[in-house]
């Protein structure tokens, strides 16, 4: 497992590889690994042959007042665990390498999927997240890009950037990884204390009742909703951001449950915001 802090090392050597043939894929990441990464870098050993995974923690995509500077990072025990995967390279750039003194250029995302959920709640992140990974294609030029379910808004806006801009990359996703109580992994999860990391079940506990209201034949959009909020309202510790259901295609609003819809919950615990969600075919 190499390990470069250099675009110009990461460029020459993904460049080395597509001009061996290889197949190369992407794993952006901001560190703290756990299981949920472990399975976007599996999926890419399985679909490429040479794997770089990004382990950057993008200052761009934080606001004021959320958590960049305790954002929890290790990258010796990242490389320990990647060292179990076939994995070739960890690309862990210096944020002034990324962002030099007087940087000035962004990548600006607009419409109905980035203007909802965490893009209502956190302005500029969605243009910190479509800056960062242009860089990265741009810097590693892989095949493919390996993005989590679990940020299904950002997968969605990833996946559509890629194909405005004319990206000539594959996005794949790969399902949400969850602890075996149902939390879903998260590197934030170890901002949580022992009471906080047991009402943070609630997250998945209501997305499973919504998601069984639905299969059981429910289609009124404001019954569902309302078992969303009052499921997690039953924790005394939660506080609701939001808990929305929308078209999984392109988050257009519905009237009522039909197709594929995206159910996503971002819930505050103290001082720590977690995201769930849960796709449903009718
Ligand atoms: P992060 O380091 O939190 O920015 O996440 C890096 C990538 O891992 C993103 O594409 C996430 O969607 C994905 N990811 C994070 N947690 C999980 C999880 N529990 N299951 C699947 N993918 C995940």
């Amino acid at each position: 497992m190499q390990v470069f802090h250099t675009i110009k090392q990461t460029q020459e050597w993904c460049l080395e590889q597509k001009m061996k043939g290889k197949r190369v894929g992407l794993v952006p990441t901001m560190g703290y690994l756990h299981e949920g990464h472990l399975a976007l870098v599996k999926e890419a050993c399985r679909q490429c042959d040479a794997v770089v995974v990004s382990i950057f923690v993008n200052p761009t995509q934080f606001g004021v007042g959320e958590d960049f500077e305790r954002y929890p990072r290790d990258l010796a025990k990242d490389k320990e665990l990647l060292e179990t995967t076939r994995a070739d390279v960890i690309f862990a750039p210096e944020a002034p390498d990324m962002y030099p003194a007087g940087y000035d250029t962004f990548v600006e995302v607009f419409g109905e999927i980035t203007g909802k959920l965490c893009g209502a709640s956190r302005p500029g992140h969605f243009r910190g997240v479509a800056t960062v990974v242009s860089k990265l294609f741009l810097i590693c030029q892989p095949d493919a890009a390996f993005f989590g379910q679990k940020d299904a808004q950002q997968v969605m806006i990833i996946e559509k950037m890629a194909r405005e801009l004319n990206f000539p990359i594959t996005i794949v996703r790969v399902p949400i990884v969850r602890e075996p109580d149902g939390l879903a992994m998260s590197s934030r999860n170890v901002y949580l204390d022992a009471e906080q990391r047991q009402q943070a079940l609630v997250l998945n506990q209501a997305l499973q009742k919504a998601e069984q209201a639905i299969l059981a034949g429910e289609r009124d959009l404001a019954v569902v909703k309302k078992l969303l909020v009052e499921t997690i309202e039953s924790s005394p510790l939660a506080e609701i951001d939001y808990a929305e259901i929308y078209s999984a295609e392109d988050l257009s609003n519905l009237d009522l449950i039909k197709g594929r819809v995206l159910m996503a919950v971002a819930v505050k615990f103290g001082g720590t915001r977690l995201i769930d969600n849960r796709l449903v075919e009718v």
